[in-house]
C-alpha cells in the first residue's frame, strides 16, 4: 500500500498514521522528523533547515526532495510506504511521481484530513512529545501519564506566532495538491474533526 497523508499542521497526520502503518505493515516517512533528526545531529544540513523549520517556512524543494528519495530507496519501503508531510508543494509532487515512476510504485490514496483553521490551533499549542519514546500527547485531548509530563517538550514551531506563518505557507503552497491529486482519483477526503477514535474509523474506511 502506498499512501500519502495530506493536511494542514495540526489534522492529525502523525497520529493518523500510526494505526495505517501498523495495519499494513509499512513505514512511516516523516519529512518533519527527518528535517528536526538532521537538526538535533547537529550536522551542516541540520543548520541549514533549521532556520526554515523553526520559523514555520517550507525547506526548499530540492532539499526535501533529496531527503525523501533517499528514503524511499531504503529495503523497508519495497512492500509499500506511508508519507506523512511529503509532498508539501507541486513541485515535490512532480518529483515524487518521477521517483515513484522509475521504481513502478504507483500511488493508492492520497488521504486529505480535513479540520478548520479555527480548530488548529488548539491543537498545535497544545501538543508535547516524549522525546524517549517520539510519542506524542495533548495536554487536553490527549494527556500524557502524570510520571511522564515533567519531561515532554513542546516543538519550537508549535507556538501560536510560528503557527499562523506554517498555515500560510499550506494555504498558500500545499492546498494546490488537493485539485493535483483529485484530477488523477486518488484523494479521499477524510473528516478530521472529532475524538482520535472517530477519525480512525473514518481513515480505515477510507482505504478499505
Ligand atoms: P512537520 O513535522 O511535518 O509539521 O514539519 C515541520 C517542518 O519541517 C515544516 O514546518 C517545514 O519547515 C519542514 N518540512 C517538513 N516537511 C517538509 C516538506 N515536505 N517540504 C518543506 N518543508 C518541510
Amino acid at each position: 500500500m502506498n499512501l500519502i497523508f495530506l493536511g494542514p499542521p495540526g489534522a492529525g497526520k502523525g497520529t493518523q498514521s500510526k494505526n495505517l502503518i501498523e495495519r499494513f505493515d509499512i513505514p512511516q516517512i516523516s519529512t518533519g522528523d527527518i528535517i528536526r533528526a538532521a537538526i538535533r545531529s547537529g550536522s551542516p544540513l541540520g543548520v541549514e533547515v533549521a532556520e526554515y523549520a523553526n520559523t514555520g517556512r517550507l525547506v526548499p524543494d530540492d532539499l526535501v526532495n533529496r531527503l525523501a528519495s533517499e528514503r524511499l530507496a531504503d529495503d523497508d519501503c519495497r512492500g509499500g510506504f506511508l508519507l506523512d508531510g511529503y509532498p508539501r508543494t507541486v513541485a515535490q509532487a512532480e518529483a515524487l511521481d518521477g521517483v515513484l515512476l522509475e521504481r513502478g510504485a504507483p500511488l493508492d490514496h492520497v488521504l486529505l484530513l480535513e479540520v478548520d483553521d479555527s480548530e488548529l490551533l488548539d491543537r498545535i499549542t497544545g501538543r508535547r512529545s516524549d522525546p524517549e519514546s517520539g510519542r506524542v500527547y495533548h495536554v487536553t485531548f490527549d494527556p500524557p501519564p502524570e510520571d511522564l509530563a515533567a519531561r515532554l517538550i513542546q516543538r519550537p514551531d508549535d507556538t501560536a506566532e510560528v503557527f499562523g506563518k506554517r498555515l500560510r505557507e499550506y494555504h498558500q503552497k500545499t492546498a494546490p495538491l488537493i485539485p493535483y491529486y483529485e484530477d488523477r482519483g486518488l484523494l479521499r477526503r477524510i473528516d478530521g474533526r472529532g475524538s482520535l477514535g472517530e477519525v480512525t474509523e473514518r481513515v480505515t474506511h477510507a482505504v478499505d
